[in-house]
């Protein structure tokens, strides 16, 4: 497991914990009981999840929670090119033009991975993997990859070259080269189906934190919106701003908390599939993302790392709201979609609005 995504999960575990000490000094202000906070944590794709609900009933909360890890489990094992078995790893395995079977959910990933690819011109691209490869073993050797090493490897790169036939129920990969690597939409997805688990098993209230990409389910149990702290890059200590969201997803990607140093430079584990580098600052610092569905927020905060504020016009269009936090010097520049203002109360950052 990667040390920088333990990482993570701590940061954002601060502000779920400061969230709930919120909610608790309201209670005693209003003498109101509320329904108690039932969580627990797995270890899944790399990081920590943990999946909190609230309700008073303790069997009916243990067997909701269960169900919702035993769906993280299950999906992990279909996703993750980590794993041998996966449906991830059967289809890369396959020789090029051989439909695989996979399950709906293998399926359900794709198309979204596919819309999200389309709607950033291939900003978003989950056949990247020769690219993220080619950068790993840069950052091992610490020599920066050849234009010749990029482009073989940007050659294997290519969306489109994935075939979906849902009718069929199969994926294709439509030449030797490609294949197929989740790991910026599937936490999103999993998050999005454990949270399904809850609702059906008649939760009314709780979440699940896949290492950061966050699904809410309705409101807190006080019926206020859940509220969300977007960490100062600078100082991931202090809550730059508070997000107050209903029915929704948060995702926070592109910290540079993943990277490699080549040449005294940081290189992002996410990469530019259009030229083939991996992001190396200018871009913003922290892409933080809400949408109602949670692995259109985890791609689009992929997507958005690459784009910078040139995607916001994307952005609006997939109806995902973004806030972008970039570092000039010392000072800190937001820049966010327009109906981000609605999720925040500005704290008096300056701010552009851009795509209207
Ligand atoms: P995101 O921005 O959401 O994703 C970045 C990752 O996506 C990169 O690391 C790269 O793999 C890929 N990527 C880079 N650029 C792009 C782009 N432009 N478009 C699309 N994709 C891009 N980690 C482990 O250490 N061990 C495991 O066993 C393991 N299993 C996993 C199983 C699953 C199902 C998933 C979803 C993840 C797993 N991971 C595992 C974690 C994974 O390797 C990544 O570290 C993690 O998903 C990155 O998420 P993020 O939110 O930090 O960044
Ligand atoms: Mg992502």
């Amino acid at each position: 497991m990667k040390p920088a995504n333990l990482r993570r999960a701590a940061a954002v575990a601060v502000l779920l914990a400061a969230l709930t000490a919120a909610a608790f000094s309201l209670r005693s202000r209003t003498g109101v009981a509320r329904p108690r906070r039932f969580d627990k944590n797995v270890t899944a794709m790399g990081t920590f999840v943990t999946v909190s609900v609230f309700t008073d009933d303790q069997a009916a909360a243990e067997e909701a929670v269960d169900a919702a890890i035993d769906t993280i489990k299950r999906l992990e094992r279909l996703l993750s090119r980590f794993n041998p078995e996966s449906d991830v790893s059967r289809v890369n395995d396959a020789a090029a033009g051989e439909p695989v079977s996979v399950q709906r959910e293998t399926l359900e990933v794709l198309d979204l991975a596919r819309l999200v690819s389309r709607q950033s011109g291939g900003a978003f691209d989950v056949t990247v993997g020769p690219l993220v490869v080619l950068w790993r073993e840069a950052g091992e050797s610490g020599t920066l990859p050849t234009p010749e090493a990029i482009a073989a490897a940007r050659s294997k790169v290519s969306w489109k070259d994935v075939l979906i036939d849902a009718e069929a129920g199969t994926v294709t990969r439509a030449r030797e080269g490609i294949s197929i690597d989740l790991s910026a939409i599937a936490k999103g997805y999993v998050a999005a189906a454990a949270l399904g688990d809850l609702r059906a098993a008649g939760m009314e209230s709780g979440f699940v934190n896949a290492g950061g990409d966050i699904a809410f389910l309705s409101v807190n149990p006080d019926g206020s919106p859940w509220r969300v702290g977007v960490a100062d890059p600078r100082d991931d200590t202090r809550t730059l701003r508070v997000l107050h969201v209903r029915d929704a997803a948060v995702v926070t990607s592109g910290d540079y908390e993943q990277f490699s140093t080549i040449d005294g430079k940081r290189y992002s584990h996410i990469i530019d599939p259009r030229t083939g580098n991996a992001l190396e600052g200018g871009g913003p610092v922290s892409v933080t993302v809400v949408s109602q569905s949670a692995a259109l927020a985890d791609a689009w905060a992929t997507a958005l790392s690459v784009l910078g504020e040139d995607g916001l016009g994307a952005a609006r269009e997939a109806g995902v709201e973004c806030l972008l936090l970039y570092l000039d010097g010392e000072e800190i520049r937001t820049v966010e979609s327009p109906g981000f203002a609605d999720l925040t109360p500005p704290l008096g950052q300056r701010t552009t609005h851009r795509g209207e």
